[in-house]
C-alpha cells in the first residue's frame, strides 16, 4: 500500500481574508486508516479535495510514495473517492455502475467481470448486481459507491462523510463494513467526519482540524487521554475544565468520584465543591451533570446498577487523582 505526505499545505478561497487550509502537514502511513475530524467549516473536505485534485492548493506540495501528485489531474493521482451523496449514475445497475472505471482504464471484459464480481462481494452486494440506484436503499447505494471507488485498486480510498446521508442504524452498519473493508484491502483509508464517535472506533489516527488548521494527530487512546489543545479536549468526549493558577486542568466524567461525605476523599486526590444539576439515564450508564463553585458546568458519569452518591439540587463533592488530569 501507499503513504500520503501533505507539506505545508494551505488554500485561499479568492475573496476570502482567512484560508480555508492554514500550513497543515500530515503524513499518511502506508495502510493506515487515517481520519479528518473536526466541526463544520473547519476545511476537512478542502484538504481532501486538494488531495483528490479537485482544488489546486495555493502553496504546499501533496506526494504519494515520495512523488508530488499536486499538479497531477485528478483521475492520474489513482485514489478512489466517496462523498455524502452517492452520485451513482441513475440509469446503470449496480454492476455497470462499479464496472464503469474499469472501462474507463480499458480494463478487458473478461477481468471486468471479475472484478465487479469482487468487488460486489466485498460490499455484500451480490444480490443486488442488476438493481438500479432507485431499486437500492441509501445504504446500498453508498456500497455501491465504495465497491466503484475501489474495484480500480487505486492507492488509498478517500472518503467525505460517507454515512452522514444514513440514519442511525445503516450508519453504524456501514460504519462497521467500512472497518471490515479496511482490514481485508489492506488499502489506505482516509476518512473524513465531524462525529467524534465515528473518529474514535474506525481510525488508526486521528488528525483533529479547528480553523483550517490540524490541531493534534495521534491515536484515538493519545487524543482522548492526552488532549493537546483545549479545543481537543472538549471536542472529542466530555471534559470538565477546572482553572487552576492559570492553567486548565482537564479531567474526563468518567474519572471523577463523587462523595456526599467530603470526609471520604482521599487525601492525595485534588477536589471540589459542586451541586447536582441532573441525573440522565443514558441506557449503560447514568450522566450526573454538575455545577462546580465557580459557577462553570461539567459532569460525572456512573455505570447503570451503581448506587448515586446525590439527586439533582444537593451538594457533593468531586474528587479525582492527579495522574487523571491533563494540564493545559
Ligand atoms: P469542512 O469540510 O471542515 O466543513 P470546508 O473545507 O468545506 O470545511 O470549508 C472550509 C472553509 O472554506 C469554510 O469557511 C468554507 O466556507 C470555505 N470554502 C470551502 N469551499 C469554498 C469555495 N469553493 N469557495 C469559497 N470558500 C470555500
Ligand atoms: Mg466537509
Amino acid at each position: 500500500s501507499h503513504g500520503i505526505r501533505i507539506n505545508g499545505v494551505s488554500k485561499v478561497f479568492a475573496g476570502l481574508h482567512r484560508p480555508a487550509v492554514d500550513d497543515v502537514s500530515l503524513d499518511i502511513a502506508p495502510g493506515e486508516f487515517m481520519t479528518f475530524l473536526g466541526p463544520s467549516g473547519s476545511g476537512k473536505t478542502t484538504t481532501l479535495s486538494m488531495i483528490a485534485g479537485f482544488v489546486p492548493l495555493t502553496s504546499g506540495s501533496i506526494c504519494i510514495d515520495g512523488k508530488d501528485i499536486s499538479r497531477l489531474k485528478p483521475h492520474k493521482r489513482d485514489l478512489g473517492v466517496v462523498f455524502q451523496q452517492y452520485a451513482l449514475f441513475p440509469h446503470l445497475t449496480a454492476a455497470k455502475n462499479v464496472a464503469f472505471p474499469l472501462q474507463q482504464r480499458s480494463v478487458p471484459k473478461p477481468e471486468i467481470e471479475t472484478r465487479v464480481r469482487d468487488a460486489l462481494e466485498l460490499v455484500g452486494l451480490s444480490d443486488f448486481a442488476d438493481r438500479l440506484p432507485r431499486q437500492l436503499s441509501g445504504g446500498q447505494q453508498q456500497r455501491v459507491a465504495l465497491a466503484r471507488a475501489v474495484v480500480y485498486q487505486p492507492r488509498a480510498l478517500l472518503m467525505d462523510e460517507p454515512l452522514g446521508a444514513l440514519d442511525r442504524k445503516l450508519r453504524d452498519q456501514l460504519r462497521r463494513e467500512i472497518a471490515r473493508m479496511h482490514r481485508e484491502l489492506g488499502m489506505t483509508f482516509l476518512f473524513v467526519t465531524h462525529d467524534q464517535e465515528e473518529a474514535l472506533t474506525l481510525s488508526d489516527r486521528i488528525a483533529v482540524f479547528n480553523n483550517g488548521r490540524v490541531e493534534q494527530v495521534g491515536t484515538p487512546d493519545e487524543l482522548y487521554e492526552r488532549p493537546s489543545t483545549l479545543f481537543v479536549a472538549q471536542f472529542l468526549g466530555e471534559s470538565n475544565v477546572f482553572a487552576d493558577d492559570g492553567q486548565a486542568i482537564v479531567v474526563r466524567p468518567e474519572r471523577l468520584d463523587l462523595h456526599a461525605d467530603p470526609d471520604t476523599v482521599p487525601d492525595a486526590c485534588q477536589r471540589r465543591k459542586a451541586v447536582v444539576t441532573e441525573v440522565v439515564y443514558v441506557g449503560n450508564h447514568h450522566r450526573i451533570g454538575l455545577r462546580f463553585a465557580d459557577g462553570t458546568e461539567g459532569s460525572a458519569m456512573r455505570l447503570a446498577g451503581a448506587v448515586l452518591p446525590a439527586l439533582p439540587g444537593e451538594s457533593v463533592v468531586v474528587s479525582w487523582s492527579p495522574s487523571h488530569q491533563v494540564a493545559l
